[in-house]
């Protein structure tokens, strides 16, 4: 890795073991056991234990148990299961700051005998009145004058349990007119009345977490303390306490970055206890909770977690992440590596009269179609009796239905075409039944039908399905920035009793992930699952359908090919944006914003990166497209430049620049981009070369393929007119001329749409 690149945690590491500084990276994630740990402590795990690995060093976990009236061995357990299922392994025994608590009561006695110290007999609201405001300096409690001999005996007593609860409090002594409140006279013990659930009833007086903070860090050799922003201003008494205790070098130094927050989410313990114990959730591991526990049974994988943290990076600005990223790392993870298989969540019986009663059989259906090489298939059972999805069906299709109507065949995933010739409905009117004809010559693979259809659909074998449960997960809230209980979502979870599977997901290892083909990605719940009753939680549908509720949705002139996108990085606000940057780096935003235009959330990462920004820059001079341009350095460049050994990289801002032109002309697709991309990294070639080499131009711009279109059209009148007439085979005709035309490069699947369209008129 080399310097430029590395986040500003990682460079203040690398700078301080390069001036030798400290010997070895040592740092700690020290979790207050009081709860189940969230996807905001995930991003904690990841730097402190992600530092420490990346440097050759030691990372430690400590229960920072200092209040012994919320804590609870549980949570304990539950941090070491989160950590682990994260992949990381902290270095020698789990710690706890209560092992320290008798060298903590040392240094306080110390600090008294220094004078820097004192016992405090103010009652709680006094204190508060004479700390002051941030506008008017705070008074000393006159108590500041007992002598050291006092202090030490009323500390002593203390200690033992011989006052009452806020009777008296130690206290450092240092500044009360201080401009940081932290600094004036900052409590350091208090006395509890209350059993810890380590130490038990040996202490009566309980460290604050200023001072136990700094002190265990200290005591186990920590180097590099990494907090969130909340505690910038603890900052001077973490050094403070340290220095005034002169403590022998090495010592321990302090650093904030900014917390995560995750938009449709609540993320604080108290307000996620407080949905447990009001039962709005099932528990701390509901899976719908944004705890690691609750991921973890929703199906999540670490993988996915690991990514996204990866993703949102480290900066000093707090924002607003868009939990459709979180949600986009759990897709983009399975996609690839989960099978596929069929399952009817709202079945509707199909029974297809000219399939013999007596007959049954066997269909090869790949686990994995979209990734040919990738082995694995299963065999589908099928007969004359099917159930298909309910809503797979329509009377009175809207305009653009491409499923099963009473005059629109439909292909079988794997298996037959089928027609409607009946419907059957019960004594209420509904449909309950459908009668259907297959075509025998339409078998997936060897079709010789000719016969025209614009979807298949996912179906099930009636006498070998399976009746499954899903648990239908969405987002938790229903608003952005929730509050609490007030936002909850209460389609949060619906329940499927009767969806039916198809047997091979039973029969074989359940405990895994599948894609359910058109309704998402499931996972079998690793606690109610049983035999008798299987159970499956979603973990996320297969597209975004928050974001289109967002949207409001335009109309467009021409169908353009449903790509998922990738959620902007982050939501920003822009205040917060360049609260935190140095005078250079805010020249740079502001240059970015307001002259090229780009969004803040970009602007401000690549003002915060030398690097990318001087690259960013190469690459416009190469050509002119500011927020194209941004978008390929700031996903695609600093994660190259991130993974590099050696901080060298395969490719330059012309090449760069060469790729996002031919994105831009629709000459290749984003995704395609992202291979090229890869491929470039690794063989330094042109990203033009690349793509002609291996093929990979695909034509899904309708600029370009309308043209293409009408020519084919134009030249073919006679079967223009056939077509019109009734003939829809020739639909496919269409369709190959032009595939042809454009030598195979055309998506057939925005082909396929355009000449319908054409055809139409
Ligand atoms: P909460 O406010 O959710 O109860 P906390 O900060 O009280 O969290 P701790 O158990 O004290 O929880 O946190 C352990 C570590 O995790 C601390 O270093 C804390 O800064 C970090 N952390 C907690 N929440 C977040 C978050 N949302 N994003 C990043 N780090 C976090
Ligand atoms: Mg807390």
């Amino acid at each position: 890795m080399s310097t430029e690149r590395k986040d500003f945690l990682r460079r203040i590491v690398e700078e301080d073991l390069k001036s030798g500084k400290y010997s070895e990276v040592v740092t700690r994630f020290p979790p207050e056991p009081n709860g189940y740990p969230h996807i905001g402590h995930a991003k904690a795990i990841t730097i402190n234990f992600g530092i420490a690995r990346d440097f050759g060093g030691r990372c430690h976990l400590r229960m920072d148990d200092t209040n012994p009236t919320t804590e609870d061995p549980v949570y304990v357990e539950a941090i070491k299961d989160a950590v682990r299922w994260l992949r990381f392994q902290w270095d020698g025994p789990v710690r706890y700051t209560s092992d320290y608590f008798q060298r903590l009561y040392e240094y306080a006695v110390e600090l008294i005998k220094m004078g820097k110290a004192y016992v405090d007999s103010l009652s709680e609201e006094e204190i508060r009145e004479y700390r002051g405001t941030v506008t008017t300096p705070g008074k000393r409690s006159v108590y500041a004058q007992r002598s050291v001999e006092e202090n030490l005996d009323l500390f002593e007593r203390m200690r033992k349990g011989e006052f009452a609860e806020g009777e008296h409090v130690l206290r450092a002594k240092i500044d009360m007119a201080s401009p940081n409140m932290k600094m004036r006279d900052p409590l350091l013990y208090r006395i509890r009345h209350a059993r810890h659930y380590r130490t038990g009833d040996k202490w009566a007086v309980y460290p604050m977490y200023d001072f136990a903070h700094c002190l265990s860090d200290y005591i186990e050799g920590v180097t590099h303390s990494f907090c969130t922003l909340e505690f910038e201003n603890n900052r001077e008494l973490y050094d403070w306490i340290l220095e005034t205790l002169k403590v022998s070098p090495p010592r321990p130094h302090q650093y904030e970055f900014a917390r995560l927050n995750l938009s449709y989410t609540v993320m604080s313990k108290r307000k996620l206890l407080e949905l447990v114990e009001k039962g709005v959730v099932n528990g701390w591991d509901d899976p719908r909770m944004p705890t690691i526990a609750g991921y973890r049974r929703r199906g999540y994988t670490p993988e996915s977690i690991l990514a996204f943290c990866d993703q949102i990076g480290i900066a000093k600005a707090n924002s607003l992440v868009d939990v459709a990223q979180l949600e986009f790392c759990i897709r983009d993870d399975l996609n690839k590596k989960v099978p596929r298989v069929m399952c009817v969540l709202d079945p509707l019986k199909v029974t297809i009269d000219n399939y013999d009663e007596e007959e049954s059989q066997e269909l090869e259906a790949p686990y994995y179609p979209h990734d040919v090489p990738k082995e694995g298939s299963r065999k589908l059972p099928f007969s004359r009796e099917i159930y298909i999805d309910r809503k797979d069906f329509s009377e009175n299709p809207p305009k653009g239905y491409y499923r099963l109507t009473p005059d629109q065949p439909v292909r079988l995933r794997y298996a037959y075409i089928i027609r409607c010739k009946e419907v059957i409905r019960d004594e209420k009117g509904e449909v309950a039944e459908i009668v259907a004809e297959y075509y025998p010559d339409s078998k997936s693979g060897s079709d010789t039908s000719g016969i025209k259809v614009k979807s298949a659909i996912h179906w099930v074998e009636a006498n070998s399905a399976r009746r499954v449960e899903l648990r239908l997960y969405d987002r938790l809230f229903k608003t952005e920035e929730p509050k609490g209980i007030e936002d909850i979502n209460p389609d949060s979870l619906k329940i499927v009793k009767d969806a039916l599977i198809e047997p091979a997901v039973i029969a074989e290892k359940p405990d895994e992930r599948f894609q359910f083909e058109r309704e998402g990605y499931f996972y079998a719940d690793p606690v109610d699952y049983s035999d008798d009753a299987p159970v499956f939680n979603r973990i996320v549908t297969l597209k975004d359908s928050w974001a289109k509720k967002q949207k409001t949705t335009k109309s467009k002139p021409h169908p353009k090919p449903k790509t998922e996108k990738k959620p902007a990085q982050k939501m920003q606000r822009p205040s917060d944006e360049a609260a935190s940057m140095g005078e250079e780096e805010k020249k740079l935003f502001d240059y970015y914003t307001r002259k090229l235009g780009l969004r803040s959330e970009m602007a401000s990462t690549l003002a915060r990166d030398d690097v990318l920004s001087s690259f960013f820059k190469e690459v416009l001079k190469h050509h002119n497209e500011p927020e194209n341009i941004a978008k390929l350095v700031i996903n695609e460049v600093a994660r190259e430049l991130k993974n590099s050994q050696d901080g060298r990289i395969g490719f330059t801002p012309a090449q760069i620049a060469e790729l996002a032109e031919m994105i831009e002309s629709g000459l290749i697709s984003n995704k395609i981009a992202k291979q090229v991309f890869e491929e470039m990294a690794k063989s330094e070639e042109n990203p033009r070369a690349i793509v002609e080499k291996r093929g990979l131009v695909q034509i899904a711009d309708p600029e370009i393929l309308l043209p293409i279109i009408d020519e084919v059209i134009a030249s073919n009148p006679g079967n223009v007119k056939k077509y019109k007439e009734g003939n829809e085979r020739l639909f496919g005709f269409f369709v190959g001329q032009v595939l042809k035309a454009t030598e195979g490069k055309a998506n057939p699947k925005v082909v396929n749409d355009l000449v319908s369209s054409r055809l139409e008129k």
